[in-house]
Protein backbone atom coordinates (compact mmCIF):
# COMPACT_ATOMS: atom_id res chain seq x y z
CA UNK A 1 0.00 0.00 0.00
CA UNK A 2 1.33 3.43 -1.23
CA UNK A 3 0.36 7.03 -0.17
CA UNK A 4 1.06 10.37 -0.62
CA UNK A 5 0.00 13.28 2.32
CA UNK A 6 -0.65 16.14 0.14
CA UNK A 7 -0.66 19.58 1.56
CA UNK A 8 0.55 19.10 5.07
CA UNK A 9 3.31 20.70 6.84
CA UNK A 10 6.05 18.25 8.24
CA UNK A 11 7.77 18.70 11.42
CA UNK A 12 11.08 17.78 10.33
CA UNK A 13 14.19 17.57 12.86
CA UNK A 14 17.03 19.57 12.93
CA UNK A 15 20.79 18.94 14.73
CA UNK A 16 19.50 21.03 17.77
CA UNK A 17 16.14 22.57 16.77
CA UNK A 18 13.01 21.84 14.66
CA UNK A 19 11.58 22.88 11.69
CA UNK A 20 8.31 22.85 9.03
CA UNK A 21 7.96 22.28 5.39
CA UNK A 22 5.17 22.70 3.04
CA UNK A 23 5.65 19.40 1.29
CA UNK A 24 4.20 16.30 0.20
CA UNK A 25 5.25 12.83 2.27
CA UNK A 26 5.35 9.41 -0.24
CA UNK A 27 4.97 6.66 2.06
CA UNK A 28 5.21 3.27 0.85
CA UNK A 29 4.04 0.00 2.79
CA UNK A 30 5.17 0.84 6.32
CA UNK A 31 8.16 3.34 6.11
CA UNK A 32 8.82 7.00 4.64
CA UNK A 33 9.65 6.40 1.17
CA UNK A 34 10.47 10.23 0.61
CA UNK A 35 9.74 13.95 0.92
CA UNK A 36 9.07 16.58 -1.49
CA UNK A 37 9.93 14.99 -4.81
CA UNK A 38 7.94 11.57 -5.46
CA UNK A 39 10.28 8.39 -5.27
CA UNK A 40 11.28 6.67 -8.22
CA UNK A 41 8.35 3.52 -9.50
CA UNK A 42 6.06 5.07 -6.33
CA UNK A 43 2.28 4.86 -7.88
CA UNK A 44 0.30 5.82 -5.36
CA UNK A 45 -3.00 3.64 -3.58
CA UNK A 46 -4.10 6.43 -2.00
CA UNK A 47 -4.14 10.17 -1.49
CA UNK A 48 -4.51 12.18 1.81
CA UNK A 49 -5.19 15.57 2.06
CA UNK A 50 -3.52 17.00 5.08
CA UNK A 51 -4.78 21.00 4.50
CA UNK A 52 -4.37 22.41 7.38
CA UNK A 53 -2.38 20.00 9.39
CA UNK A 54 0.62 19.94 10.95
CA UNK A 55 2.22 16.67 10.38
CA UNK A 56 4.70 15.48 13.37
CA UNK A 57 6.63 11.97 14.23
CA UNK A 58 4.02 9.64 16.70
CA UNK A 59 5.42 10.62 20.11
CA UNK A 60 6.74 7.36 22.31
CA UNK A 61 5.77 6.89 25.83
CA UNK A 62 8.78 5.57 26.86
CA UNK A 63 7.47 3.86 30.59
CA UNK A 64 3.71 3.44 31.05
CA UNK A 65 1.32 0.54 32.51
CA UNK A 66 -1.70 0.38 30.55
CA UNK A 67 -3.45 -2.49 32.49
CA UNK A 68 -3.54 0.21 35.53
CA UNK A 69 -5.68 2.45 33.52
CA UNK A 70 -8.60 1.11 35.84
CA UNK A 71 -6.68 2.49 38.56
CA UNK A 72 -7.05 6.13 37.47
CA UNK A 73 -7.66 7.65 40.89
CA UNK A 74 -7.63 4.63 43.63
CA UNK A 75 -4.91 5.94 45.58
CA UNK A 76 -4.29 9.63 45.13
CA UNK A 77 -2.80 12.23 47.45
CA UNK A 78 -0.83 9.34 49.60
CA UNK A 79 2.51 8.59 50.44
CA UNK A 80 4.58 6.75 47.95
CA UNK A 81 4.60 3.46 50.09
CA UNK A 82 1.04 3.43 51.17
CA UNK A 83 -0.09 3.92 47.16
CA UNK A 84 2.12 0.97 46.24
CA UNK A 85 1.41 -1.41 48.34
CA UNK A 86 -2.07 -0.48 50.07
CA UNK A 87 -3.19 1.33 47.28
CA UNK A 88 -2.52 -0.23 43.87
CA UNK A 89 -1.15 -3.77 44.98
CA UNK A 90 -3.89 -5.23 45.84
CA UNK A 91 -6.45 -3.83 43.31
CA UNK A 92 -4.13 -5.43 41.16
CA UNK A 93 -3.81 -9.07 42.46
CA UNK A 94 -8.10 -8.69 42.58
CA UNK A 95 -7.83 -7.85 38.67
CA UNK A 96 -9.22 -10.40 36.36
CA UNK A 97 -7.67 -10.92 32.81
CA UNK A 98 -10.75 -9.14 30.86
CA UNK A 99 -10.67 -5.87 33.44
CA UNK A 100 -6.57 -5.53 32.36
CA UNK A 101 -7.76 -6.03 28.57
CA UNK A 102 -10.66 -3.10 29.34
CA UNK A 103 -8.41 -1.30 31.02
CA UNK A 104 -5.79 -1.57 28.51
CA UNK A 105 -7.97 -0.79 25.90
CA UNK A 106 -8.84 2.84 27.34
CA UNK A 107 -5.39 3.04 28.03
CA UNK A 108 -4.56 3.34 24.75
CA UNK A 109 -7.28 4.72 23.36
CA UNK A 110 -6.13 8.09 25.51
CA UNK A 111 -3.14 7.50 24.38
CA UNK A 112 -3.96 7.56 20.71
CA UNK A 113 -6.58 10.79 20.78
CA UNK A 114 -3.46 12.59 22.30
CA UNK A 115 -1.12 11.53 19.61
CA UNK A 116 1.23 8.47 21.04
CA UNK A 117 2.08 6.06 18.53
CA UNK A 118 3.95 3.46 20.60
CA UNK A 119 3.88 2.76 24.14
CA UNK A 120 6.69 1.01 26.13
CA UNK A 121 5.06 -1.13 28.56
CA UNK A 122 5.64 -3.14 31.55
CA UNK A 123 2.60 -5.17 32.43
CA UNK A 124 1.19 -8.18 34.82
CA UNK A 125 -1.66 -9.54 32.14
CA UNK A 126 0.18 -11.67 29.81
CA UNK A 127 -1.61 -10.90 26.31
CA UNK A 128 -3.73 -8.33 27.89
CA UNK A 129 -2.34 -4.92 26.37
CA UNK A 130 -0.72 -6.68 22.78
CA UNK A 131 -4.73 -7.96 22.61
CA UNK A 132 -5.43 -4.12 22.55
CA UNK A 133 -2.72 -2.77 21.20
CA UNK A 134 -3.01 -4.84 18.06
CA UNK A 135 -7.16 -4.37 18.25
CA UNK A 136 -6.38 -0.57 18.04
CA UNK A 137 -3.40 -0.75 15.49
CA UNK A 138 -0.49 1.52 18.00
CA UNK A 139 2.96 0.07 18.06
CA UNK A 140 4.39 -1.48 20.90
CA UNK A 141 7.02 -2.83 23.23
CA UNK A 142 5.40 -5.10 26.17
CA UNK A 143 7.82 -6.46 28.85
CA UNK A 144 5.95 -9.10 31.17
CA UNK A 145 6.79 -7.40 35.10
CA UNK A 146 9.45 -9.75 36.67
CA UNK A 147 9.51 -10.11 40.21
CA UNK A 148 10.48 -12.68 42.89
CA UNK A 149 12.72 -15.19 43.64
CA UNK A 150 14.16 -18.00 41.19
CA UNK A 151 13.98 -20.61 43.77
CA UNK A 152 10.39 -20.64 44.70
CA UNK A 153 8.47 -22.99 42.54
CA UNK A 154 5.05 -21.03 42.32
CA UNK A 155 4.47 -18.17 42.40
CA UNK A 156 7.70 -16.77 41.32
CA UNK A 157 10.41 -15.12 39.00
CA UNK A 158 10.36 -18.27 36.91
CA UNK A 159 6.88 -19.06 36.22
CA UNK A 160 6.63 -14.81 35.28
CA UNK A 161 9.72 -15.49 33.14
CA UNK A 162 7.71 -18.00 31.51
CA UNK A 163 5.03 -16.29 31.09
CA UNK A 164 7.19 -13.37 29.46
CA UNK A 165 8.55 -15.98 26.79
CA UNK A 166 4.73 -17.77 26.58
CA UNK A 167 3.77 -13.80 25.53
CA UNK A 168 6.35 -13.68 23.02
CA UNK A 169 5.04 -16.84 21.12
CA UNK A 170 2.11 -16.30 21.39
CA UNK A 171 1.75 -12.86 19.56
CA UNK A 172 5.69 -12.46 17.79
CA UNK A 173 3.92 -12.32 14.41
CA UNK A 174 2.47 -8.94 15.34
CA UNK A 175 4.50 -6.50 12.85
CA UNK A 176 4.15 -3.65 15.64
CA UNK A 177 4.62 -5.40 18.81
CA UNK A 178 8.49 -5.98 20.16
CA UNK A 179 8.98 -7.25 23.67
CA UNK A 180 11.44 -6.72 26.37
CA UNK A 181 12.51 -8.28 29.75
CA UNK A 182 10.95 -6.10 32.37
CA UNK A 183 12.21 -6.71 36.05
CA UNK A 184 9.86 -4.42 37.90
CA UNK A 185 12.97 -3.30 40.66
CA UNK A 186 15.48 -4.28 42.72
CA UNK A 187 13.58 -4.23 46.09
CA UNK A 188 10.55 -6.70 44.07
CA UNK A 189 13.71 -9.04 42.53
CA UNK A 190 16.06 -11.13 44.65
CA UNK A 191 19.87 -11.18 43.23
CA UNK A 192 19.89 -14.35 41.28
CA UNK A 193 16.57 -12.95 39.24
CA UNK A 194 18.39 -9.66 38.65
CA UNK A 195 21.74 -11.56 37.56
CA UNK A 196 19.69 -13.75 35.36
CA UNK A 197 17.55 -11.53 33.36
CA UNK A 198 20.16 -9.62 31.38
CA UNK A 199 21.83 -13.35 30.77
CA UNK A 200 18.52 -14.12 29.14
CA UNK A 201 18.18 -11.03 27.19
CA UNK A 202 21.54 -11.23 26.25
CA UNK A 203 20.38 -14.81 25.14
CA UNK A 204 17.69 -13.58 23.23
CA UNK A 205 18.15 -10.42 21.92
CA UNK A 206 15.72 -8.28 23.92
CA UNK A 207 16.43 -5.37 25.77
CA UNK A 208 15.76 -4.50 29.37
CA UNK A 209 13.19 -2.57 30.96
CA UNK A 210 13.38 -1.98 34.73
CA UNK A 211 11.97 0.55 37.55
CA UNK A 212 15.30 2.01 39.13
CA UNK A 213 15.59 4.84 42.16
CA UNK A 214 12.69 6.32 41.57
CA UNK A 215 12.02 6.87 45.69
CA UNK A 216 14.38 8.15 48.53
CA UNK A 217 13.44 4.94 50.68
CA UNK A 218 14.65 2.06 47.62
CA UNK A 219 17.62 4.05 47.60
CA UNK A 220 18.25 4.16 51.19
CA UNK A 221 17.34 0.60 51.61
CA UNK A 222 19.15 -0.55 48.58
CA UNK A 223 22.04 0.77 50.05
CA UNK A 224 21.87 -1.19 53.69
CA UNK A 225 20.97 -4.25 51.74
CA UNK A 226 23.40 -4.36 49.05
CA UNK A 227 26.17 -1.53 49.66
CA UNK A 228 24.97 0.05 46.69
CA UNK A 229 22.98 2.45 45.45
CA UNK A 230 20.13 0.76 42.57
CA UNK A 231 21.63 1.73 39.62
CA UNK A 232 24.67 0.47 40.76
CA UNK A 233 23.32 -2.63 41.72
CA UNK A 234 21.67 -2.99 38.48
CA UNK A 235 24.86 -2.76 37.04
CA UNK A 236 26.52 -5.05 39.05
CA UNK A 237 23.91 -7.77 38.12
CA UNK A 238 24.88 -6.95 34.83
CA UNK A 239 21.35 -5.03 33.79
CA UNK A 240 22.98 -2.83 31.77
CA UNK A 241 24.76 -5.18 29.47
CA UNK A 242 22.22 -5.28 27.19
CA UNK A 243 20.36 -2.38 25.76
CA UNK A 244 18.00 -1.38 29.05
CA UNK A 245 15.52 2.00 29.71
CA UNK A 246 15.77 2.33 33.52
CA UNK A 247 12.19 4.65 34.39
CA UNK A 248 12.49 6.93 36.65
CA UNK A 249 16.07 7.54 38.04
CA UNK A 250 15.13 10.16 40.55
CA UNK A 251 17.57 10.00 43.57
CA UNK A 252 20.75 9.34 41.42
CA UNK A 253 24.22 10.25 42.27
CA UNK A 254 27.17 11.79 40.06
CA UNK A 255 28.26 7.99 40.18
CA UNK A 256 24.92 6.69 38.78
CA UNK A 257 24.85 9.20 36.34
CA UNK A 258 28.78 8.19 35.06
CA UNK A 259 27.45 3.70 35.46
CA UNK A 260 24.22 5.61 33.58
CA UNK A 261 26.05 7.53 30.54
CA UNK A 262 28.60 4.90 30.00
CA UNK A 263 26.53 2.07 29.93
CA UNK A 264 24.77 3.64 27.14
CA UNK A 265 21.18 3.11 29.24
CA UNK A 266 18.30 5.01 28.18
CA UNK A 267 16.33 7.46 30.92
CA UNK A 268 12.58 7.16 30.85
CA UNK A 269 11.64 10.08 32.59
CA UNK A 270 8.13 10.32 34.18
CA UNK A 271 7.40 13.71 35.50
CA UNK A 272 3.98 14.06 36.36
CA UNK A 273 4.16 10.34 38.40
CA UNK A 274 7.14 11.39 40.06
CA UNK A 275 5.94 14.93 41.47
CA UNK A 276 2.16 13.66 42.05
CA UNK A 277 3.79 10.39 44.66
CA UNK A 278 6.36 12.98 46.02
CA UNK A 279 9.28 11.66 44.77
CA UNK A 280 10.79 14.61 43.38
CA UNK A 281 12.78 15.62 40.49
CA UNK A 282 15.29 13.38 38.41
CA UNK A 283 18.49 15.62 37.36
CA UNK A 284 17.43 15.72 33.84
CA UNK A 285 19.75 18.73 32.93
CA UNK A 286 22.53 17.05 34.38
CA UNK A 287 21.72 13.53 32.33
CA UNK A 288 21.43 15.54 29.38
CA UNK A 289 24.86 17.08 30.31
CA UNK A 290 26.18 13.54 30.45
CA UNK A 291 24.75 12.86 27.22
CA UNK A 292 22.46 10.02 28.37
CA UNK A 293 20.12 9.25 26.13
CA UNK A 294 16.61 10.44 28.12
CA UNK A 295 13.50 9.61 27.21
CA UNK A 296 9.77 10.43 28.34
CA UNK A 297 7.15 8.73 29.98
CA UNK A 298 3.67 9.16 31.60
CA UNK A 299 3.80 5.66 33.91
CA UNK A 300 0.69 4.46 34.77
CA UNK A 301 -2.60 6.20 35.40
CA UNK A 302 -2.50 5.26 39.20
CA UNK A 303 0.74 7.58 39.18
CA UNK A 304 0.30 9.94 36.65
CA UNK A 305 -3.46 10.27 36.71
CA UNK A 306 -3.24 11.22 32.46
CA UNK A 307 -1.50 9.48 29.86
CA UNK A 308 -1.33 12.27 27.41
CA UNK A 309 2.31 12.89 26.33
CA UNK A 310 1.58 16.47 25.55
CA UNK A 311 1.18 16.78 28.81
CA UNK A 312 3.92 15.30 29.85
CA UNK A 313 6.28 17.22 27.58
CA UNK A 314 5.26 20.43 29.00
CA UNK A 315 5.85 19.26 32.49
CA UNK A 316 9.23 18.30 31.53
CA UNK A 317 10.30 21.78 30.28
CA UNK A 318 8.68 23.46 33.13
CA UNK A 319 9.62 22.08 35.96
CA UNK A 320 13.49 21.77 35.40
CA UNK A 321 13.56 25.54 34.64
CA UNK A 322 11.38 26.24 37.76
CA UNK A 323 13.27 23.89 40.02
CA UNK A 324 16.79 25.05 38.74
CA UNK A 325 15.48 28.55 38.79
CA UNK A 326 16.92 28.40 35.09
CA UNK A 327 14.77 29.57 32.34
CA UNK A 328 17.39 28.18 29.61
CA UNK A 329 16.88 24.57 30.85
CA UNK A 330 15.82 21.29 29.14
CA UNK A 331 14.81 23.22 26.13
CA UNK A 332 11.31 22.59 24.20
CA UNK A 333 13.37 21.00 21.51
CA UNK A 334 15.46 18.64 23.93
CA UNK A 335 12.25 17.84 25.14
CA UNK A 336 10.34 16.99 21.84
CA UNK A 337 13.15 15.09 21.21
CA UNK A 338 12.45 12.68 24.39
CA UNK A 339 9.27 12.28 23.24
CA UNK A 340 10.35 11.26 19.86
CA UNK A 341 14.02 10.32 18.20
CA UNK A 342 15.03 9.57 22.01
CA UNK A 343 12.30 6.93 22.80
CA UNK A 344 12.67 5.11 19.32
CA UNK A 345 16.21 4.92 20.34
CA UNK A 346 15.47 3.46 23.12
CA UNK A 347 13.32 0.91 22.08
CA UNK A 348 15.27 -0.06 19.09
CA UNK A 349 12.98 1.44 16.38
CA UNK A 350 13.64 3.06 13.00
CA UNK A 351 11.26 6.03 14.41
CA UNK A 352 10.66 9.15 16.30
CA UNK A 353 11.17 11.60 13.05
CA UNK A 354 9.87 12.32 9.73
CA UNK A 355 12.56 11.24 7.47
CA UNK A 356 12.75 8.37 4.16
CA UNK A 357 13.57 4.76 5.70
CA UNK A 358 11.62 6.01 9.06
CA UNK A 359 8.48 4.15 10.13
CA UNK A 360 5.72 6.00 9.02
CA UNK A 361 3.96 6.34 12.48
CA UNK A 362 2.75 9.87 12.03
CA UNK A 363 0.29 12.23 14.21
CA UNK A 364 -2.06 15.18 11.82
CA UNK A 365 -2.42 18.38 14.62
CA UNK A 366 -5.42 20.57 13.31
CA UNK A 367 -4.12 23.88 13.04
CA UNK A 368 -7.39 25.57 13.38
CA UNK A 369 -7.26 24.76 17.07
CA UNK A 370 -6.63 27.88 19.42
CA UNK A 371 -4.02 26.13 21.21
CA UNK A 372 -1.83 26.24 17.92
CA UNK A 373 -2.00 29.97 17.15
CA UNK A 374 -0.53 31.82 15.79
CA UNK A 375 1.35 29.41 14.20
CA UNK A 376 3.79 30.87 11.14
CA UNK A 377 7.24 31.51 9.78
CA UNK A 378 8.02 33.39 12.69
CA UNK A 379 6.89 29.92 15.26
CA UNK A 380 9.38 27.80 16.80
CA UNK A 381 7.40 24.77 16.03
CA UNK A 382 9.27 22.63 19.12
CA UNK A 383 8.18 25.85 21.22
CA UNK A 384 4.53 25.56 20.40
CA UNK A 385 3.92 21.74 20.87
CA UNK A 386 5.84 21.46 23.73
CA UNK A 387 4.12 24.93 25.53
CA UNK A 388 1.29 25.20 23.88
CA UNK A 389 -0.84 22.01 22.15
CA UNK A 390 -2.66 19.82 25.24
CA UNK A 391 -3.20 17.04 22.71
CA UNK A 392 -6.66 17.91 22.06
CA UNK A 393 -5.16 18.98 18.64
CA UNK A 394 -4.86 15.80 17.14
CA UNK A 395 -6.62 15.04 14.27
CA UNK A 396 -5.68 11.76 12.87
CA UNK A 397 -2.95 9.25 13.58
CA UNK A 398 -1.07 6.98 11.14
CA UNK A 399 0.52 3.78 12.63
CA UNK A 400 2.93 2.13 10.45
CA UNK A 401 1.31 3.68 7.02
CA UNK A 402 -2.18 2.84 8.43
CA UNK A 403 -4.49 5.49 9.87
CA UNK A 404 -5.67 4.17 12.91
CA UNK A 405 -7.26 7.16 14.07
CA UNK A 406 -8.78 9.69 11.37
CA UNK A 407 -10.99 13.12 11.72
CA UNK A 408 -10.74 12.12 15.78
CA UNK A 409 -12.45 8.71 15.24
CA UNK A 410 -11.01 4.79 15.89
CA UNK A 411 -10.64 3.54 12.28
CA UNK A 412 -8.82 0.29 12.93
CA UNK A 413 -11.53 -1.40 14.07
ZN1 LIG B 1 6.29 2.44 36.30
Amino acid sequence: MNTIVKNGKLLLTCEDHFETADQDLYIAGDRIAGIGAQPEDFTADETIDASGMLIIPGLINAHTHVYMTVLRGVADDVPFEKWLFEGVMPKEEAMSSEEAYQSARIGLMEMIKSGTTCFNDMQMFIGQACRAAVELGIRGVSGRGLAGDLSEPVPGGSRRINEAFQEMQDFGKEPLLTFALAPHAPYTCSEDLMRRVPQLAAEHGLRLHIHLSESRNEVENCIKEHGMTPIAWADHCGCFDVPAVAAHCVHVTEDDIRILAEKHVSVASNPASNMKLGNGFAPIPEMLSAGINVCLGTDGAASNNRLNMFHEMSLMALIHKGNKEDPVSVSAAETLRMATINGAKALGLDAGEIAPGKLADLVFLDLSEPSLMPFNENTDPASALVYGATGAEVDSVMVGGKMILQGRKFVNH
